[in-house]
């Protein structure tokens, strides 16, 4: 099979509500084709995260190095990781190539479910992903954002994760009041994304956001038009439910 990808680094929910099952139905949805690879299987239903379970870090290395070398990969995009050791595992296997390394990478660090299940084993979770968004694209909610820079200040922690290496961040501002504002920082400067609040709660609105930005820019759009692409998305992902 061939056509442009993006492969995915990331949780399975068997529910679908978030993780692996959302990213491919949102790269699916704007065109481009999913390339899966589960970091971890988590126990959970609609309503419930109960438990997870990292996979073998070498596992998860093998299946995405298989991918890079045959599949047409554009882009890539990491959620969950689940544990040190798998954020190392990526880390190394991306490095094995300057043209991996090099790709468009969206990285969504992802801790805890929003029912406030980790999903993260450990402490080391906010350092894990600091070194996976080395020359990536950095897409935290407000909480993540804390974790990682320890400001909720959208502009403060979008130039601190500049300041550690990440090549831009998108700092999501669905947890404050008023309109959703999300704040996206790069070379070029700060672009603030805004859409009034819809009265809608739905899960995986993070992963779905992440995905579609990775699919915008692995279908070769700027990370402003590929950020507007991936708001839209996720406003009419919400809407839905509404
Ligand atoms: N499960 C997996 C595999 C995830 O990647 C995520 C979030 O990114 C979640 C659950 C949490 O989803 P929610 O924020 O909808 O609880």
């Amino acid at each position: 099979m061939s056509g442009a990808c993006v492969l995915v680094l990331a949780g399975l929910d068997p529910s679908g509500g978030a993780g692996l099952l959302a990213d491919a139905e949102a790269i699916r949805a704007l065109g481009l084709r999913p390339l899966c690879v589960a970091t971890a299987l988590t126990v959970q239903t609609t309503r419930h995260a109960l438990q997870f379970q990292p996979v073998a870090p070498l596992l998860v290395q093998d299946a995405a190095r298989a991918l890079l070398l045959e599949e047409d990969v554009r882009a890539i995009k990491i959620g969950m990781v689940g544990a040190p050791q798998v954020a190392r595992a990526i880390d190394d296997l991306l490095r094995e190539k300057a043209a991996w390394s090099g790709l468009p990478r969206v990285v969504d660090p992802v801790l805890a479910a929003s029912s406030g299940a980790a999903l993260f084993k450990g402490a080391g979770g906010p350092e894990a992903y600091l070194a996976l968004m080395q020359g990536a694209i950095a897409t935290p909610n407000l909480d993540e954002a804390e974790a990682l820079t320890g400001t909720r200040e959208q502009g403060a922690a979008a130039k601190a994760l500049l300041s550690r290496g990440a090549k831009a961040a998108l700092v999501k501002g669905g947890h404050l009041a008023g309109d959703a504002v999300d704040l996206l920082l790069d070379a070029e400067g700060e672009h603030a994304l805004s859409a009034p609040r819809l009265a809608a709660s739905r899960r995986g609105t993070g992963c779905r956001l992440a995905s579609a930005l990775a699919a915008g820019l692995a279908a070769g759009l700027s990370l402003r038009a590929s950020a507007g692409q991936a708001k839209a998305f996720v406003r009419a992902y919400l809407q839905s439910a509404v």
